[in-house]
């Protein structure tokens, strides 16, 4: 009867109208690409339609799908969702798997995993014996890895005529898919939504009273005038606007009478709609939940950090608390809940209650919600993106593109039309926001892609550049070029493009390959907890703050966390000190980071991401559960010069020279860099007043360029360190009696006498 019940309501999802069409032309086609509105029933019908539809034919021939998902989570929560629309368990016909965790059995036969998956386990299987089915799935997001993907298929169907491919995307971009296989059929599968009203920005701050100033000290009426026009070009159009949509707005506010209405909320500088505001977002829903409508309201912010502050913030607000309200409930809904708390956000609250979800862009297309009919989109989101000063990916906030706004506004037609406000006025709309998002594979380091290419057997006779050129939509030659040569001088493939060792375990380690190199040796050479401190701060950035007002006294104060000449191993004092802090509650550590000049928040996403990196190490056999293991792991974690000498492995070839210049009266320090010159060391780094280094070399993460170039971060490391963990080739000769030791090109090289020789 449950079965019965849920087919019921299956067969009302779009994708059903499609079912015949679709086998009949799977029968006939090997790729097929189908595009639908996002809720149509893709992601949980149509593999069970192929499943089904194999299962009236003979034993042999049931189908063994596998469907990827690009998140973690909405692999998990598909998966679960099918078993229970089968009143099945999840693990027996329908399972899922992401890494380091699997629920599935020799019943499975539809599987829904993360891409990462598929393509870690094409590693070993590179044939995929005895799946009949490979469904992508959200092609249209371009993650690098499903770009990738997409050529792993295109190689792999011609080998195996038998495998069936389907492409399955949530926009109009079908017809690129189409064309890279061979100009496979496409289905569009017809959608149903309502209408939705969509405002902006100035439509927000109308109906929530909160008065924009140009800044903070000027005002409005100068700047009608025009007066302010060089201090925000851009601002200005968007705010001409919005004094024209504020006169519009029935009721409107008695707005240039510098003498505010005490109808006006709030004033605020339009540079704080730079960033994610949330007290306007807490005023619109408090307007939302006065509107006569019910509905449930889903607000669209870039991130974890978010979330959580606007969660607190509501709950802080009588209307919104969770405990005292009566009238809401606040559902959070990122990557990382567990399925059970991802599942709340899919109940219906009781009558007169109202559902608050407050989502990353999870919600946009892998998460349907269906009785959303109120959208906050905050106009923002987390993105990858290749940061040339560091030489590595960062994620970084940036504003969503067209494509991502209209999917946006789309989840509030589910069920009934519905409204929905994007916080960036119609002229950001129109004129600044992107189109549509850069494929993935377009913004980031190609390191990890050029591993993962060699990793694999079908691949390894083939020039990295042959593959490259033949992906959907390739990137640039540059920037292939560029990580070539990284991955050489990290020694992780050689000069004829093979795979070394390093490279070989870099390879299943999903992070920059430096950050990954330095968790390795860490784990070699017994320093883990160290190493792992400084990776995860490398990876996200450094907990020390320096307000612009009291830059000098936060320097002093990390100058006191300061020794070994090294901006890293003061990073890991601070740390230890606030671990110890949180011991002793909130409060204290809240006090150990104003008195120091750190950011809680910073810290706290270290030791998070210090437990995934732990995570992915154990993954791969580099670290081992248990305390005995863990202190073993640490044996070396005092050892300040071996530190340093890990973070030379990863940083080389990021390394300055220190050379003395005789200046007519004085002697100055001065940094040169193999390549690009001279370079200053930035005040807030520790060696910044430091005027004798015991050895001439530093190695430095991050190099940027203001006035004058700065090295950031760096750390002393002596001659030993560079010449083994370099990852270039060490040479000695004897000259003159005497032996020389120079790295690759001979732009490090040193005196030695033969004792040291030897123990090199
Ligand atoms: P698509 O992949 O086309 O976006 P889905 O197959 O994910 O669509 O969803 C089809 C329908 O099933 C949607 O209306 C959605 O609301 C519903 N649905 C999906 N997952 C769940 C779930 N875990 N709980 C309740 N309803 C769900
Ligand atoms: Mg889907």
């Amino acid at each position: 009867p449950k079965f019965l019940k849920s087919r019921k309501e299956r067969q009302s999802l779009p994708a059903w109208e499609e079912r015949e069409t679709i086998l009949k032309l799977l029968s006939k086609h090997q790729v097929l690409v189908i595009s639908g509105m996002t809720g149509c029933g893709k992601t949980t019908q149509i593999p069970q339609f192929i499943l089904d539809d194999s299962l009236n034919g003979p034993p042999e021939k049931v189908a063994n799908i596998i469907c990827t998902q690009p998140r973690r989570i909405s692999a998990i929560s598909v998966a679960e969702r099918v078993a229970k629309e089968r009143a099945e368990r999840v693990g027996l016909t329908v399972g899922y798997q992401i890494r380091l965790e699997s629920v599935k059995s020799s019943a499975t036969r539809l599987l829904y995993c993360t891409t990462g998956v598929l393509l870690r386990r094409l590693e070993g299987d590179t044939a995929l014996q005895g799946i009949t089915h490979i469904i992508v799935d959200e092609v249209h997001e371009r993650t690098e890895e499903s770009d990738f993907l997409l050529l792993v298929l295109k190689d792999m169907i011609l080998q195996r005529p038998s495998l069936q491919v389907i492409l399955m995307s949530a926009t109009l971009n079908a017809e690129l898919f189409s064309e890279y296989f061979n100009f496979c059929p496409v289905i569009t599968i017809p959608g149903r939504t309502f209408p939705v009203d969509q405002f902006f920005l100035e439509d927000a701050i109308a109906v929530t009273r909160i008065v924009i100033l140009p800044s903070v000290h000027q005002d409005t009426s100068k700047y009608e005038q025009g007066s302010v026009k060089d201090q925000v070009p851009d601002q200005q159009l968007d705010f001409k606007q919005l004094l024209a949509r504020y006169k519009a707005w029935p009721g409107k506010l008695s707005f240039l009478d510098t003498k505010f209405s005490k109808s006006v909320i709030k004033t605020m500088s339009i540079m704080d709609f730079e960033k994610v505001n949330l007290e306007l977002i807490e005023a619109l829903l408090e307007w939302i939940m006065d509107a006569e409508s019910p509905g449930a309201i889903l607000v669209f912010l870039p991130g974890l950090a978010e979330i959580k502050m606007l969660y607190e913030q509501l709950q802080s607000n009588p209307l919104f608390n969770n405990r005292r309200s009566n009238r809401c409930v606040i559902h959070p809904l990122h990557s990382s809940l567990s399925s059970e708390e991802q599942q709340a956000v899919f109940v219906k609250p009781p009558v007169g209650v109202t559902k608050i979800i407050i989502s990353t862009n999870i919600a946009e297309t892998s998460i349907t919600i269906d009785d959303v009919v109120y959208v906050i989109d905050s106009g923002k989101m987390k993105e990858k993106r290749y940061d040339a000063s560091k030489g590595m990916e960062s994620l970084e906030d940036t504003f969503v593109s067209q494509a991502n706004a209209l999917q946006r506004k789309g989840r509030a037609g589910r069920v009934a039309s519905g409204v929905c406000f994007h916080l960036f006025t119609s002229h950001h709309y129109s004129h600044q926001l992107l189109k549509q998002q850069l494929p993935e594979i377009q913004r980031v380091p190609l390191e990890q892609l050029c591993l993962r290419i060699k990793i694999l057997e079908m691949f390894s006779t083939h020039t990295l550049q042959s593959v490259f050129s033949r992906l959907i939509e390739p990137p640039h030659t540059d920037s292939l070029r560029a990580s070539k040569i990284r991955l050489r001088d990290l020694g992780a493939l050689t000069q004829d493009e093979k795979l070394t060792p390093l490279g070989y375990h870099l390879a299943s380690l999903p992070v920059d390959v430096r950050i990954g190199k330095l968790m390795l040796f860490g784990s070699i050479f017994r320093c883990l907890d160290p190493a792992l401190t400084i990776a995860a701060s490398l990876a996200f950035k450094s907990p020390f703050v320096s307000p612009w007002d009291k830059k000098e006294e936060a320097n002093q104060k990390k100058l006191e966390f300061a020794f070994a000449n090294s901006d890293y191993l003061a990073l890991l004092q601070a740390y230890k000190g606030w671990q110890l802090s949180t011991k002793e509650g909130v409060r204290a550590s809240y006090n150990y980071c104003r008195q120091n000049f750190l950011s809680g928040r910073v810290l706290q996403e270290i030791a998070s991401l210090k437990r995934q990196f732990t995570e992915l190490l154990s993954d791969i056999g580099f670290v081992m559960e248990g305390l005995r293991a863990s202190k073993k792991a640490n044996s070396n974690a005092d050892n300040p010069k071996l530190i340093s000498a890990m973070l030379c492995a990863a940083l080389y070839p990021n390394v300055v020279q220190t050379k003395i210049r005789m200046k007519p009266k004085s002697e100055e320090l001065k940094f040169v860099t193999k390549n690009d010159g001279y370079v200053h060391i930035h005040p807030s780094s520790v060696n910044y007043q430091v005027r004798h280094f015991d050895s001439p070399y530093l190695v430095y993460h991050e190099k940027i360029k203001t006035s004058r170039v700065f090295i950031r971060d760096c750390s002393m490391v002596s001659v030993y360190p560079l010449v083994l963990f370099g990852g270039g080739q060490v040479n000695v000769q004897l000259q003159r009696g005497e032996f020389v030791v120079s790295l690759d090109d001979g732009w490090i090289r040193f005196a030695a006498a033969s004792h040291q020789v030897a123990e090199l």
